[in-house]
Order: C-alpha cells, then structure tokens, then sequence
C-alpha cells in the first residue's frame, strides 16, 4: 500500500547507462536526458565540477586539478562513486524538473552483458544511493530488441548487435533469454583510435580523439560507398610540431577502420555458429538486427550482410533503442519480468 502511493507520486525511470552517452527515459514521458557519461570532477575537494553536457566540454581542456572522465569506459563501472554522482545527478535532474512529492523512484537499468555479481551489486548499490527506492537490471541487447520491436519472450530467434562507445553485444534471444552471445570491449572508441593510429603512420599526425570522432562520423565508412567523400583532418605535425591539416578520403578512412570492423565481423559469425540451427533459420528469416551509435557507421550493415549471408536492418534511431527497451519495460514491469536480471534488494535497505 505504501509503496504504491511512492509509486504514484516519483517518476519512475528507464536509464541506458552507456559507456559514451547516457539516456533517461521517464514514464508517461519518454525520453528527457541524453547526455554524455563524463564527470568531471575536482581533485582538491572532491567535488562533482560537472556532468554531462557540461562536462564533456572540458574533456581535454581542463586545469590539472579537475579531471574530466568517463566513469563507464569498458561498459562496468570502473568507477563506482563517479558513476554514483553521475547516476543520482540524472535521476535528481529528472525530478527537479516537476512537483514530485516522493522522489524515489523505481529504476530499470540496461548493464551490459556478462556481468559479474560484483559488477551488478555496483550498479545496484548506485542506483539505490543515488535515490532508487526498487532497481530491475536488464541486459542491453535484451533492452535493445524490446526496443526494436523483437518478439523476445516467443520461441523464435532473434539476433541483437549493439555497437556502442566501449562495448559491443552480440546476442542471440529466444523466449526471454539470451541464447548465446559475445561481449567485446571493441567498438566507437577503438575506431577513433584506428584512425588516430592511421593519420599517425600515414601522415606524421598527430590527432585528437574528438577530431577522430568527427573524422569517423564525417566520412567513416564499412563498404564502398556509391558517392566519395573527402574531408580534411587537422592535427599537430609529429615532425615539425607545429599545426597540420591534410585531406583524406573515405578509402582511406575505411581502410584505418578495417582491422576492428572485421574483428567485429568474425565475433558475429562465431556467435552465429555456436548458436542452435532452428533459431539461425529464424534469423536468416528476420534479419540480424543493429542497435548502438555504431550501427550509423555507413555501410556496415551491407559490410554484415555480405560477410554472414543474413539479411541485416539497421533500426530506426538506435541511439536510444535501449532506452525505449528500458521505457516499454517500465511502463509493464509484471508482462516481461522474465526477460530481468535477478537483484539482491527485493527491497532497498532502510
Ligand atoms: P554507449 O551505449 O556505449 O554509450 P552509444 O550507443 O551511445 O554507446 O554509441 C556511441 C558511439 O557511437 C560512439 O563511439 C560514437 O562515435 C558512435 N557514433 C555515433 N554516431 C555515429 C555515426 N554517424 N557513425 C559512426 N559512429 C557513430
Ligand atoms: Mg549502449
């Protein structure tokens, strides 16, 4: 009785807690935050400086004092007060902004595949001092199929892959749970450093991983591409030292990328392979499916396709795929409460 009168009043959420962005969606509302996981913090007190938005900003540009990071890297919290900070930042930030009379909400929280009990206490915990009064853990892939529409909880196959910042899923869901999969600390980042790696050997340059980034998104790509694309990357001359701009191609581009996509290629096929037969022909069927800000990297669908011989769909805006999951989980908690992970707090200590 109680808690249903909490559960009327706080704004009960759904949080992608990714390693590069993270999104809230809140019930009845969608999606109210999206924003970078950087924290930037103050060594001398210990206090937060910034998040997000703001945070992110300062990444590279800070005084030696404050140190702008990001909590999530590998997709576990490597670190665990800052991801608290960050965690009870957001769900505050949410119910500041509205009339709450009880601001403990109950959170559904995406983790990464393959998590250690120590890693999923941590997230927890976290949640739960950062102000959750209940916290449901769902893995990612499962949240991003939920989000794409997959028919997760019948007896058909449906295979997920999410490239994110940190890390990449593959996954293989059949009534509920995941079949087989692959967890890969290979994903955006890598590719900005495949491209740092590139302007370096093949130019002398020296290059920040913001403009790497840019350089990724700008002209990036998995299979040739119909129309070329050119752009300048500009950087500090290794030799010289001083300021360099040189012109590269998406030839070129796609070449720097080369080496992680088809490791990311062959960890698809060997989940494909271990995955039973009957489930590989209702993939074959439906198409493996891509979530993940990776999955905007041009022509890496077609890349997938022609590499596994499966049909393969980009969904629509998959940036938030895993927090729409996490969203139509929390609007029905009790209809796929099998598709969750098991938590130690049936209830928060009090
Ligand atoms: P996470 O879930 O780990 O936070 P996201 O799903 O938010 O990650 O994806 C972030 C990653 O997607 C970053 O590495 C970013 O560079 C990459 N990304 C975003 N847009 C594009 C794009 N258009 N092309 C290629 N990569 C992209
Ligand atoms: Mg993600």
């Amino acid at each position: 009785m109680f808690d249903w009168l909490l559960g009327a009043f706080s704004k009960d959420m759904g949080i992608d807690l990714g390693t590069a962005n993270t999104l809230v969606y809140v019930k009845g509302r969608g999606i109210v935050i999206n924003e970078p996981s950087v924290v930037a913090i103050n060594n001398r007190t210990d206090q937060v400086v910034a998040i997000g938005e703001e945070a992110q900003k300062m990444v590279g540009k800070t005084p030696s004092y404050i140190t702008a990071s990001r909590p999530l890297t590998s997709g576990v919290i490597s670190d665990f007060d800052v991801t608290e900070k960050m965690l009870r930042y957001f769900i505050e930030k949410v119910h500041s902004e509205g009339f709450t009379l009880n601001p403990r909400p109950r959170v559904v929280i995406g983790t990464p595949l393959g998590v250690t009990e120590v890693e999923k206490k941590a997230v927890e915990d976290a949640a739960i001092n950062a102000g959750a009064r209940k916290v449901y853990l769902i893995e990612e892939p499962m949240a991003g199929a939920i989000g794409a529409n997959l028919p997760v909880q019948d007896p058909t196959g449906s295979c997920v892959v999410d490239v994110g910042g940190g890390t990449s899923e593959i996954a293989v869901i059949s009534l509920g749970g995941i079949v087989s999969f692959k967890s890969l600390r290979l994903a955006g980042d890598e590719l900005n450093q495949d491209i740092i790696q590139y302007a370096r050997d093949k130019f002398n340059l020296l290059l920040g991983e913001r403009t790497a980034e840019e350089i990724k998104i700008a002209t990036g790509s998995a299979f040739k591409l119909d129309d070329p694309i050119v752009s300048r990357m500009r950087g500090r001359d290794l030799v010289s030292g001083l300021p360099k701009e040189v012109e590269v191609n998406d030839t070129q581009i796609r070449e720097a990328l080369s080496r992680t996509i088809s490791n990311l290629i062959d960890n698809i096929k060997m989940t494909i392979e271990e995955t039973p037969p009957e489930l590989v022909a209702d993939i074959m069927d439906k198409g493996i499916i891509l979530v993940g800000g990776g999955a905007l990297l041009r022509g890496f669908d077609k890349l997938i396709s022609y590499e596994t011989q499966m049909p393969v769909h980009v969904v629509s805006d998959p940036l938030t795929a895993v927090v729409r999951g996490c969203g139509i989980v929390l609007e029905d908690i009790d209809a796929v409460k099998d598709v969750l992970l098991p938590t130690q707090y049936e209830e928060p200590p009090k």
